[in-house]
């Protein structure tokens, strides 16, 4: 038997941040699941496919192979047998990937690697829909959240510090745009499942919000 936590939540919530800390204290694997669709994503871009044109992406889909491995206890993304861990990092990346994660074909791709994973070890998986859809029997559902302004901010700081000029409206923007279309699509929308526990970021420091969550897995196992 494995234990998982699942993190679901919006952009800039600090879902990785988060998801890191309470991985490396409980010893469990850290699956990032942003990586993977970005990796998508940067496929696309490479091969000149505009990552909304469904039929282009679902037909280059089959050429795109992405796995996952680790590296000083650190997730890497390879596609293709190239490791694009640090390329899949950037506002294009990010937005080819909240594209092409709106067409089914993507997602059971990726769905399907993911829950291989999880069958093997204890996990703690962050994204969009793994309470709901990858991981529905998780032993710990979070939905953590944050304010527009909050989350816009925590991603523009992010930006500066990697030296990648931009604004704060800009960031804003592209934000709520990203929002937008990971709550409106038809396959998997974002929203939090019925048994995930809220979690409000807003006033809250990483050492906080990790700790929260600990004590919850650790109530909730303790139970059992
Ligand atoms: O979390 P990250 O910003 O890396 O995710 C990039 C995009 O990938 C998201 O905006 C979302 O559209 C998509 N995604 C998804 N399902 C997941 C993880 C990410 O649709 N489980």
């Amino acid at each position: 038997m494995t234990y998982s936590i699942a993190i679901d939540g919006p952009a800039g919530a600090g879902k990785s941040t988060i998801a890191k800390v309470v991985s490396q204290e409980l010893k469990f694997v850290y699956i990032d699941t942003g990586a993977m669709y970005r990796a998508i994503g940067l496929y696309m871009l490479r091969c000149g496919v505009a990552p909304d044109d469904e039929e282009k992406v679902c037909a280059l889909l089959e050429e795109a192979d992405v796995s996952i491995g680790y590296l000083d206890g650190r997730q890497q993304v390879f596609l293709n047998d190239e490791n694009v861990s640090g390329l899949i990092r950037t506002p294009q990346a990010g937005d080819a990937a909240s594209k092409v994660s709106v067409f089914g074909r993507v997602r059971e791709k990726l769905v399907e690697l993911q829950q291989r994973l999880a069958e093997k070890e204890n996990v703690v998986m962050d994204g969009r829909d793994i309470g709901t859809v990858v991981l529905p029997n998780a032993t710990l559902k979070i939905f953590l959240t944050a304010s527009p302004e909050c989350r816009a901010q925590r991603r523009y700081l992010e930006l500066v510090e990697k030296g990648q000029g931009t604004s704060m409206e800009q960031v804003m923007k592209e934000l709520l745009e990203r929002d937008y279309r990971d709550m409106n699509r038809a396959s998997s929308p974002l929203r939090q499942a019925e048994d995930a526990v809220l979690v409000d970021t807003s006033d809250m420091n990483i050492y906080e919000v990790s700790q929260t969550i600990i004590r919850m897995f650790r109530e909730r196992t303790a139970q059992a």
